[in-house]
């Protein structure tokens, strides 16, 4: 069993305006097999939190921890993160031009664990990732991203998720823009990671629809910059009815 700790996190950014605190307090703790989803309005922080934990050199700590059974991921370098065992799919995917798919995922998966996969496993495991993924051979051949719609992206973010079988998977709204098709092949990869490796997994989100395909076991509302409430999967839908406006602080908006 893991357990990925999130400690009194309080992050910055330099803007043009000067330094902004974005991340203020916030804590969590997911352990191995937990499903948390996190909702919250537009501009809260869920991506910064999500870039945070995984080493974004734009985001500063000022205070706090984030702990991967119990070693400091604020110390690392993003590649010892992903070697820890902790995995983020971006709510935008960087494109790499010149960097074919397969040779990227080759290499994250040398990295990750240490030592180069055994090629015909290798192949195998791809192939049949990214037939599940529903995802044309064709794509092994392409640069990482580039040119990708918004859904083969995301579908592309699964297909790692499926090959690094990382300890903790960060999905930032890992949902957006997928059509009803697409939605429901994307939770398949990731309910199969979870079945297959018993991964945690925090799943930023704005919408519902995503909890009926992967349930959670908890659900946390994420407002300027902290947890402000935590509940069961009913939270999800008694958001959908009410909005988030009952946790800004006084005079804020919601997007
Ligand atoms: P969310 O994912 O909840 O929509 P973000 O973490 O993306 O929120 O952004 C939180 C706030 O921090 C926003 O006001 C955003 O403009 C600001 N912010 C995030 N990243 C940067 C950055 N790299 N430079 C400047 N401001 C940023
Ligand atoms: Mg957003
Ligand atoms: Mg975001």
């Amino acid at each position: 069993m893991s357990t990925l700790e999130i400690k009194d996190l309080h992050v910055s950014v330099e803007t043009k305006e000067g330094r902004k605190q974005i991340l203020k307090g916030a804590t969590l703790t997911v352990n191995s097999g937990e499903t948390h989803a996190i909702m919250g309005p537009n501009g809260s922080g869920k991506s910064t939190l999500a870039y945070t934990l995984a080493g974004h050199p734009k985001y500063e700590v000022d205070s706090g921890q984030a702990l991967l059974d119990g070693q400091d991921l604020l110390k690392m370098t993003p590649d010892e993160r992903a070697k820890a065992g902790l995995f983020l799919a971006m709510q935008y995917p960087v494109e790499v031009p010149g960097v074919s798919m397969t040779n990227f995922l080759r290499t994250a998966k040398t990295e990750v664990d240490g030592k180069a996969p055994a090629i015909r496993q290798w192949t195998k495991d791809l192939n049949d990732a990214m037939k599940r993924l529903r995802m044309d051979p064709k794509f092994a051949r392409r640069s990482v991203n580039e040119g990708f719609s918004g859904g083969e992206k995301k579908r592309a973010e699964v297909l790692q998720l499926e090959l690094l079988k990382p300890k903790f998977a960060v999905l930032d709204e890992t949902d957006s823009g997928l059509d009803v098709d697409a939605l429901r092949i994307v939770s398949e990869g990731v309910n199969r990671a979870k079945e297959n490796t018993g991964m945690g997994v925090l799943m930023v989100t704005h919408y519902t629809r995503i909890l009926k395909y992967i349930k959670p076991d908890i659900v946390h509302v994420f407002a300027d910059g902290r947890f402000v409430k935590t509940g069961g999967p009913e939270l999800a839908d008694t958001l959908e009815e009410t909005g988030y406006d009952q946790y800004l602080p006084e005079g804020a908006d919601s997007e």
